[in-house]
C-alpha cells in the first residue's frame, strides 16, 4: 500500500497546499485506487499525480464539509468521460446521496457507470472482500464525522522452501498435505511433519485514516496498532482551545493518539492555513515530542506502509 496527500490545508487552500484528500494506492494489491475525501481541485491533484480516475474503485468521505467535499462532483463527472465503465462506490455521512443527486440534476450532468452509495449514520462495517476489511467509526466533529480503518487481511504460511531445501527434500506429490500441516512419507523413506517446515504468516498492513476531530476514543480504537496513521493536527499546541472550539486536534493531540493506539507511525495533516511549509519543522517537532515516529504531510508527498 501506498499512501500520497493530494491536500493537506484545512478549511481553505493556501498557495502551498490544496484542500483535503489521500489517495490510497492498490494498483499494486488490487490494481485500483481508493481516495479519501475530495476538497476542491481533487481531479487536478490526481493527474498531477498521474493517477487515472477510470482506476477509481472508492471513495470514501470522513465528512460533508466542504474542504473535504467540493472537488466530488468534478471527479464523478470527470471519471464519466474515461472509457472504462467499472463502477464506483462512495461512502459517506447521510447527505451525501441528496448532495450527488441535486449536483448531477442542476448541472444537467449524467454518469455513465454504475455508481453505488453508501450513507453511514453510525459505526459500520462499510467494506470487506477476501484480501481487505474497512471499518467506520464516529469521531467527534461539529457535524457526523467518520474515521477509516483500512486492514490488509494475513495471508497464510506457505511452506519454508528454504529450509526444505537445506535438509534435501523433494516435496513432489506431497505438497499439499505438508501444507496441511500432515505427516508423510517421502520416496527414500524419511517421515517428515509439515508443521516442522511451516514458513512465517504475512502479517497484512494496517492503516487508519482519520477525518476531522477532537481527540477521543473511537480515534484509539481504529487507529490501534496500525502501520500508519492519518490524524488532523490543524493547530499548534499554544492554539489548543482554539482548536477544541473548532472541533479540532493540534499537533499534540495527534501525537497522543498515537501514542495511546500504539501506532507505528503517524502522519499529521489538514493544517491550518495560518502555518506555511516554513512551519513544519515547528509542527512536527511538537507531535515528535511525544510520538517520535512523527512525519508533516504535504501536497504529494508519497509513504510507503
Ligand atoms: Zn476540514
Ligand atoms: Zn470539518
Amino acid at each position: 500500500m501506498k499512501l500520497t496527500f493530494l491536500g493537506t490545508s484545512a478549511g481553505s487552500p493556501t498557495a502551498e497546499r490544496n484542500v483535503s484528500s489521500i489517495m490510497l494506492d492498490l494498483r499494486q494489491e488490487r490494481g485500483r485506487l481508493w481516495l479519501f475525501d475530495s476538497g476542491e481541485a481533487t481531479q487536478m491533484q490526481m493527474q498531477k499525480a498521474n493517477f487515472s480516475l477510470a482506476k477509481l474503485e472508492m471513495i470514501f468521505l470522513t465528512h460533508l464539509h466542504g474542504d473535504h467535499l467540493f472537488g466530488l462532483p468534478g471527479v464523478l463527472t470527470t471519471r464519466s468521460l474515461m472509457q472504462n465503465q467499472s463502477a464506483l462506490t462512495l461512502v459517506g455521512p447521510k447527505g451525501i446521496k441528496q448532495f450527488i443527486q441535486t449536483v448531477i440534476e442542476i448541472s444537467s450532468s449524467w454518469l455513465t457507470y454504475p455508481l453505488n452509495i453508501i450513507e453511514l449514520e453510525q459505526d459500520s462495517l462499510v467494506f470487506e472482500d477476501n484480501k481487505f476489511r474497512v471499518d467506520a467509526k464516529l469521531l467527534q466533529h461539529r457535524v457526523p464525522c467518520f474515521g477509516y480503518r483500512i486492514v490488509e487481511k494475513d495471508l497464510p504460511a506457505t511452506l519454508d522452501i528454504d529450509k526444505l531445501k537445506k535438509d534435501n527434500i523433494q516435496i513432489g506429490s506431497h505438497y499439499a498435505h505438508l501444507k496441511e500441516g500432515l505427516t508423510v512419507t517421502l520416496e527414500d523413506g524419511r517421515t517428515i511433519n509439515g508443521k516442522d517446515y511451516k514458513g512465517d504468516i504475512k502479517r497484512g498492513k494496517k492503516v487508519a485514516i482519520l477525518g476531522d476531530t477532537i481527540p477521543c476514543q473511537a480515534s484509539i480504537d481504529l487507529a490501534e496498532n496500525v502501520n500508519l496513521l492519518v490524524h488532523e493536527a490543524t493547530q499548534e499546541q499554544a492554539l489548543e482551545a482554539k482548536a477544541i472550539e473548532r472541533g479540532h486536534s493540534t499537533t499534540i493531540h495527534a501525537a497522543n493518539i498515537a501514542k495511546q493506539a500504539n501506532a507505528k507511525r503517524l502522519i499529521i495533516t489538514h493544517i491550518s492555513p495560518r502555518y506555511s511549509i516554513q512551519d513544519n519543522q515547528k509542527l512536527v517537532n511538537e507531535a515528535r515530542s511525544i510520538f517520535a515516529n512523527t512525519e508533516i504531510a504535504t501536497d504529494f508527498a508519497t509513504f510507503q506502509v
